[in-house]
């Protein structure tokens, strides 16, 4: 049962049998099972279809521009660290204008939760080819057939030192929920790379129903079997990659400024108040 206290009331306005749709009730769902306080949470969005999550959340957001919704959550997180705070960005969006963004949060380890709604295609923008397209596949800016290699997403997020990497598919509702939950209570960065299909320009929903299973009895410590099943090109798996406990960038930051404070030079600065204005 979700709680009608996650949900702001507004219809959603994508297109019928949109993934997004499955998405924003994963991630209602999740919080109901955490008993997350709403006004203890703060949803960012960049710019894409999927960026109306924050219209149909009933938390604290924030709809950032084009590829920024990593950076605002950053600066959330650093000042506020109890918040729970959650990004919701496309491929576009995270993967080609926001990636550098992506790789140093994931290097950092802050703990925000990055959610990718990743349909493979520039939607928004009424499907153009982007980041996550597969190569052959025609759009209506590759006609001929894309001749561009695709990111490996999971590679992207394990090689950029990410401590909780899993994929998830919009269709399983259910499991992507467990995958949020698990994100959310992680103590540093998370990714989850959600399968999303577009049946608007690029539906991909019956490949990915044949394609797709479950990761079991794989252990999430062990990074090298992580890098293999990324790798994976037959099927495709879903489920958490890998998943280690690291100290979050906002708890180092937080010693740091305790060292700070105490180097002579510093202490009349008096850097712990001056940064307690800010949260
Ligand atoms: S264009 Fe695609 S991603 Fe956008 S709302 Fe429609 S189905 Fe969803």
């Amino acid at each position: 049962m979700v709680e009608k206290v996650f949900d702001t009331g507004r219809r959603p306005q994508w297109c019928p049998g949109c993934g997004n749709y499955s998405i924003l009730a994963a991630v209602k769902a999740a919080f109901t099972d955490l008993a997350l306080d709403p006004s203890e949470i703060v949803a960012v969005a960049g710019i894409g279809c999927h960026g109306r999550m924050t219209e149909y959340l009933n938390v604290n957001a924030f709809h950032a521009i084009h590829g920024r919704a990593i950076p605002v959550a950053v600066g959330v997180k650093t000042v506020n660290p109890n918040l729970t705070v959650i990004v919701h960005t496309g491929d576009g969006d995270a993967y080609s204008i926001g990636l550098s963004h992506l790789l140093h949060a994931a290097r950092r380890n802050v703990g925000i939760k990055v959610i990718v709604h990743n349909n493979m295609v520039f939607a928004l923008t009424t499907g153009q080819a982007g980041p996550t397209t597969p190569k052959g596949v025609k759009t209506r800016s590759t006609p001929a057939g894309n001749y561009e290699e695709p990111f490996n997403t999971i590679l992207l997020a394990l090689a950029s030192g990410a401590t909780f990497v899993a994929r998830g598919f919009s269709d399983d509702v259910q499991h992507l929920k467990e995958l949020i939950k698990l994100a959310i209570k992680h103590r540093g960065f998370a990714f989850i790379d959600v399968l999303q299909p577009c049946p608007t320009f690029y539906d991909l929903r019956q490949i990915l129903k044949q394609k797709v299973y479950k990761l079991e009895k794989h252990d999430v410590t062990d990074f090298k079997a992580a890098l293999e099943l990324a790798l994976e090109s037959e099927r495709i798996p879903v489920g958490v990659f890998y998943h280690v406990e690291k100290t979050a960038y906002e708890e180092n930051l937080g010693s740091a400024i305790k060292r700070l404070s105490s180097v002579k030079e510093f202490s009349k600065i008096r850097l712990s108040k001056l940064l307690a204005r800010f949260s």
